[in-house]
Order: C-alpha cells, then sequence, then structure tokens
C-alpha cells in the first residue's frame, strides 16, 4: 500500500467538531470588534525576511530561532511566513498611508508560524486574533485594548484569567536600566545559560524573558526597570492604573513583565490563566511608540495585542462554555422519478426561505434514508413520494418530538416550519 502523507508536525488540521467551536470564537469576535469601534484589515502570510528582523529584533527567540526562512528560488528573495501580525499591520497602514487620515483602529486574524518544540498550548502553525491602534498616545488607549480584552472573555464565558501589567519606559529608561541589568548580570557570569551570554550586551533586557528555570533566580534578584523609570512613562503608568480601576478591572503589577519582543515601550500587558498548565499566557501585548518609525514611516505612537486562539478555545471549553451546533432543519427524503425532480425544487424553495435544508443523495429505500434523516440531526424529515411530488405537496414527520406527520403544499412548509 502506498504510504499515507501525514500533516506538518506542530501544524493542526480543525475537524468539523472543532471548527464549530472556531466559528462561533470568530463570529464573537468580529461582532465585538465591530461594538468597539475596529475595523478589520487581511493581511499576507508571507513577508520580506527584513520585515520582521527590523521590527522583532534580532537577537529575539524569535527571530534566532523561530522563524520560517526561505529563498524564493524564482527570484532570490528571503521570505517569511509571518511569526506574528502586528509588523505586517503597521507595514501595510505605512505602505497605503492609511495614518494620512487620522489614527486607525486595526484588527485582524489568522494563522501564524513559528518553529517552537510543539506541545499542549504551542504548535508550530497557531492562529492569533491581533488589535492594534495606530497614532494613539495613550495611557487611555492601552487602558481601551484591556477593557476589551475583559469584555471578550465575558462574551466567551472565559473565568479565572489574571491580569498582569508593567511598564517598560523609556529608551532613556531602558539605557539606563541597561547598564545597571549588564553591571549585575557580570557579577553571576557563571549561572548565565549560552543565551544569556551571548545576550548579554547585545539584548541584555530578554534574559530576563528567559523560560530557563535555572535562571529564574538571577532573574528575580535582577534591578527592577520600574526603579529607572522617567516620570513621563510613571505617569504614563498610573495613569493607565486609574482607568482600570475606575472599570473594575483587576491587575497585579509584574515588573518582570518583559515581552518577547522588542518592539515594545512602556505599558506592557498580560492575561494568564493556570487552567492550562505550562502554557498559560492567553494574550498579550502594549505599547511600541518607536515601531512605525523603525519600518520607515513618519514616528506614531502605537499600541496592541495579540490572543492566542487555540489557547483561549482550550480556556472557553475548559470553562464549560455550551456551543450548540447548528443543525439542519430539514433531510428530504424521497423515492420515485417525480419525486426526486420535486426534491430538488422542494430545497431550492425551502433554502431561499432561509431553512437549512439536506437533500438525500445516493440511492437507498425511504426506510434507509429515514434513518439517514434521523443520523443527520435534522429537526423533520421532508418526505417525497410521487404522490406528493404530482400534488405540489410535501410531508413533514417531526424527528425529534411525538408529534403527528403533516401534509401542506410547498409554498406554506416555509411558515409552517418556522413555526413549530
Ligand atoms: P510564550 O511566552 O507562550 O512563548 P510569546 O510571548 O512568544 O508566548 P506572543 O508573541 O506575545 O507570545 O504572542 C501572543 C499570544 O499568542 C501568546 O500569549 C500565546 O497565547 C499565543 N502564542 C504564541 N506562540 C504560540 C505558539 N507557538 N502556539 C500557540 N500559541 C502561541
Ligand atoms: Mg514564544
Amino acid at each position: 500500500m502506498t504510504r499515507l502523507i501525514q500533516a506538518v508536525r506542530g501544524m493542526n488540521d480543525i475537524l468539523p467538531e472543532q471548527a464549530h467551536h472556531w466559528e462561533f470564537f470568530e463570529q464573537t469576535v468580529r461582532e465585538w470588534m465591530a461594538a468597539c469601534g475596529y475595523r478589520s484589515i487581511r493581511l499576507p502570510i508571507v513577508e520580506q525576511t527584513d520585515l520582521f528582523v527590523r521590527s522583532i529584533g534580532a537577537v529575539t527567540d524569535i527571530v534566532e530561532k523561530e522563524m520560517y526562512t526561505f529563498l524564493d528560488h524564482l527570484n532570490g528573495d528571503s521570505l517569511t511566513l509571518r511569526p506574528e501580525g502586528t509588523a505586517s499591520c503597521v507595514r501595510a497602514a505605512l505602505e497605503h498611508n492609511l495614518l494620512y487620515a487620522g489614527p486607525q483602529r486595526l484588527y485582524y486574524s489568522g494563522p501564524m508560524f513559528r518553529h517552537e518544540r510543539p506541545q499542549k498550548g504551542r504548535y508550530r502553525q497557531f492562529h492569533q486574533v491581533g488589535v492594534e491602534a495606530l497614532g494613539y498616545t495613550g495611557p487611555d488607549i492601552d487602558a481601551e485594548h484591556i477593557v476589551m480584552c475583559a469584555g471578550l472573555w465575558d462574551k466567551l464565558g472565559i473565568a479565572d484569567v489574571r491580569l498582569e501589567i508593567g511598564t517598560l519606559g523609556s529608551v532613556e529608561s531602558r539605557t539606563l536600566h541597561r547598564a545597571r541589568l549588564i553591571h549585575y548580570l557580570q557579577q553571576h557570569l557563571g549561572k548565565l545559560d549560552d543565551d544569556a551570554h551571548r545576550r548579554l550586551h547585545s539584548n541584555p533586557l530578554r534574559i530576563l524573558d528567559s523560560k530557563n528555570p535555572g535562571m529564574q533566580q538571577i532573574i528575580d534578584g535582577a534591578p527592577r526597570l520600574l526603579d529607572d523609570l522617567d516620570e513621563d512613562s510613571l505617569k504614563h503608568f498610573e495613569e493607565l492604573q486609574r482607568v482600570l480601576r475606575n472599570q473594575g478591572i483587576a491587575f497585579e503589577i509584574n515588573p518582570r513583565l518583559v515581552r518577547g519582543l522588542d518592539y515594545y515601550n512602556r505599558t506592557v500587558f498580560e492575561w494568564i490563566t493556570d487552567r492550562l498548565g505550562a502554557q498559560g499566557t492567553v494574550c498579550a501585548g502594549g505599547r511600541y511608540d518607536g515601531l512605525v518609525e523603525q519600518i520607515g514611516g513618519k514616528p506614531a505612537p502605537a499600541c496592541g495585542f495579540a490572543m492566542g486562539v487555540e489557547r483561549l478555545l482550550a480556556l472557553m471549553l475548559e470553562c464549560g462554555k455550551d456551543i450548540p451546533h447548528a443543525v439542519a432543519d430539514v433531510y428530504v427524503v424521497h423515492q420515485g422519478e417525480a419525486a426526486t425532480g420535486f426534491a430538488w425544487e422542494a430545497v431550492r424553495h425551502l433554502r431561499a426561505e432561509g431553512l437549512k435544508a439536506i437533500l438525500h443523495c445516493g440511492d437507498g429505500s425511504f426506510k434507509a434514508q429515514m434513518k439517514k434523516a434521523d443520523a443527520s440531526g435534522a429537526r423533520f424529515a421532508v418526505i417525497i413520494g410521487d404522490d406528493e411530488a404530482h400534488a405540489a405537496e410535501i410531508s413533514i414527520k417531526p424527528l425529534r418530538e411525538a408529534a403527528e406527520q403533516v401534509r401542506v403544499g410547498l409554498a406554506e412548509a416555509a411558515d409552517l416550519l418556522k413555526q413549530i
């Protein structure tokens, strides 16, 4: 036998049973984004490699280890499957001069790609919904993003997520902190892992983001950026906290929150749950005031966040959210030449009237077709024999409750089905 070809490791199929959860999630997100005044933007999955190197930062886990980068052999371009969406969104906004029309509230969703070790909650193709507000100084918009998340959790039936916030300050405060950090880390050289050694001078802040358990003690003792904060950033951070308190949003301040991407400054935040095991961060974001200029645009402040769809869906189901299946209204069984011709007409009519109608396809006795009707989950079987066809009528048999079968003209059938 020919060997079966399997999906690429870490890249998952989403089967119909799960797809229906995804559709509920996507629909809820779409409605919520519209309710908050965010417009959707659709971006390519492949970008020039430089876009990510310049924005995420050359000395980061994503760019050093996780990107799917390949040479387009037809023209020699270096391309990358997007590992995240912010860089693409900013690129598109600049390329099409969206900011000329004023600040932009945007969102997008779709697959992202990172070459990580696949495990529960961590995949090589995963999905994000990203939200970006371009041209806003904040901190009101920073707070809006957090409030939007909280509202969405409610709609999804998600509980048990906690909010951690932090601030990375300005470029100046980070320069000050960087010097203190390097000084501190140099006193613990023996305890640093290889990554940390390499990043000591190129990107010491990244060391604080290490997931190596052996490094946690050193990280815990490191000087805190919060203590080197400039006055404006401190005011920004305090104002954010004030709005969150007014909005009744609980948070903890995490002075160690540094995020894995270089473009962040000032506000950073993460939503974390304990119900999913090790991969507990379901949503993360913050401010990136320097990125627009870094990608080649006129300087513009910005803030955004990305949700991990797989993790949020897992949490939603873990919290017991029940999402009813969309079942068909009718399953049309038919036998005889005239009956089959009329059955085609009946499904066209019922569908045009807004009903969900499945037409039996393939052979099968009446009895066999009725079994299929039952298995389909449809509420009614519509039965058409030659007799019905000649009278332009259909018989309606309830499948889920003990009620009488009725026979009606096709013209009245849709109204009747919508009532019962
Ligand atoms: P982590 O610390 O879990 O590696 P990250 O900081 O790399 O996450 P971000 O780049 O901030 O993640 O992406 C935002 C969200 O996207 C994460 O909070 C997470 O929910 C989700 N996410 C990131 N990487 C993956 C992945 N490989 N598989 C599934 N979800 C992911
Ligand atoms: Mg990561």
